[in-house]
């Protein structure tokens, strides 16, 4: 029925300025725990003007002046968010835009990086007192499209994965590990669930059920694993009719990603390969950062095929895809060496070129007179 155009460009300069042409990367620092002020440490990090990120392995003035050479380092992000920033700030810096880029067809990604115990989950699952940016975002997916349901029918699909020890599973579903395949939209899951939503209280409840689906390390029942990655993704499919007579079709993908603590991904590295493809632990860390090393080099081959983690991240790291990257950190100087890993590899992953992006994922499908009204009906009927 009808010819199959592509359009290229026709949506809204959206984010695709000069900021959007690389990944952002965000530092978030979280408030100093009962446990690390009981150890007696002292806080090691210092953020100044929102951005500047000063390390130090001393904490006050006098130290500093006594010791005259400091162990440490100054850094520079898009932002930098001290440990009194809000869930809602957190989210409205380095989430909101790329959500809007979503509803207008083009795929986002935010990840959070850093040691266990840094504030990864927290920053994206949250609780339900403070919710993360997980739940923010699909929240405000939700109003947005309730916003313009006037314009066209939309829907939002969400799903939930884990990936751990190289295997895939499904959080919402939990069953059989799931098989990887290509297909027009990227790297998909077989088999994944995909759930409709209607409400934020909905998401959070699932996305609480699905954590606690995932994987626990074998000696510590009640614990989550610090190895294992999650990722929920938002697939959002918009459907409209235009003054010429044709369907349009966008769809945007939006994927949030908690990832395994970091801490291990270092200790392996600097062992054995042997051990590394021994305990499987982290290699899709050690492979992100490989993927990353490439992209920033300018590589032609990225080694997106190493692990199950790049290879779903594979339109969302490199491709046209915005992308954010939000680091984690504890203020104490007891986590000096994770804190300051954390850093440099966020510092390196700042280089990271991505694709200006120009076009959305649109679809127009030109519609012959007779059908017209046949197609709005539908459409009509899909709005509820
Ligand atoms: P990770 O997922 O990186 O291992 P968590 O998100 O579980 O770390 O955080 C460790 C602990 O610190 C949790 O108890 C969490 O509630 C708390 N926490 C982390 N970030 C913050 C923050 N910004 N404000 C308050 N508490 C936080
Ligand atoms: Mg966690």
């Amino acid at each position: 029925v009808g010819a199959r155009l592509k359009a290229v460009g026709e949506v809204g300069a959206g984010n695709a300025d000069a900021a959007s042409s690389r990944i952002l990367v965000f530092v978030r620092l979280r408030p100093m725990s009962r446990k690390e002020k009981e150890a007696g440490s002292r806080s090691c990090v210092k953020i100044v003007n929102k951005k500047d990120v000063y390390l130090t392995e001393f904490a006050s003035e006098t130290d500093y002046l006594r010791l005259k050479r400091v162990r440490g380092r100054h850094f520079c992000f898009d932002a930098s968010f001290p440990d009194t920033t809000t869930q809602a700030e957190v989210y409205s810096t380095t989430t909101s835009d790329l959500v809007e880029g979503v509803l207008q067809g083009r795929n986002g990604t935010v990840f959070c990086y850093g040691a266990t115990g840094a504030g990864k989950t927290y920053t994206m699952l949250g609780t339900m007192e403070s919710p993360g940016v997980m739940v923010l975002a699909i929240k405000d997916l939700f109003s947005k499209v309730r916003q313009r349901s006037h314009d066209g029918s939309h829907s939002i699909q969400l799903s939930y994965l884990e990936v751990y020890n190289e295997t895939v599973r499904d959080l919402l579903s939990p069953g059989r590990p799931l098989l990887l395949r290509e297909d027009k939209q990227g790297t998909v899951a077989a088999g994944l669930t995909h759930y409709r939503a209607y409400s934020t209280d909905e998401v959070m409840k699932l996305l609480q059920q699905g954590n606690k689906n995932r994987t626990t390390e074998p000696t510590r029942v009640n614990e989550t694993s610090s190895r294992s990655h999650a990722i929920l993704q938002a697939i959002v499919e918009y459907r409209s009719m235009d003054g010429g007579g044709s369907i349009v079709t966008r769809v945007g993908k939006l994927s949030l990603i908690d990832l395994a603590g970091s801490e291990r991904a270092v200790a392996t590295d600097q062992r054995t390969q042997r051990s590394i493809e021994g305990a499987n632990i982290n290699r899709s860390l050690l492979a992100l950062s490989s993927c990353i090393n490439a992209l920033v080099e300018g590589k032609k081959h990225i080694p997106y095929r190493n692990s199950k983690l790049t290879q779903l991240l594979k339109d969302s790291l490199g491709g046209s895809c915005n992308t954010a990257m939000i680091a984690n950190i504890s203020p104490s100087n007891i986590s000096f060496g994770e804190t300051q890993n954390t850093l440099h590899w966020a510092d390196r992953a700042k280089e990271i070129k991505t694709k200006v992006l120009t076009t959305a994922n649109e679809e127009i499908l030109k519609v012959p007179d007779s059908e017209t009204d046949q197609v709005k009906l539908v459409l009509e009927l899909q709005k509820e």
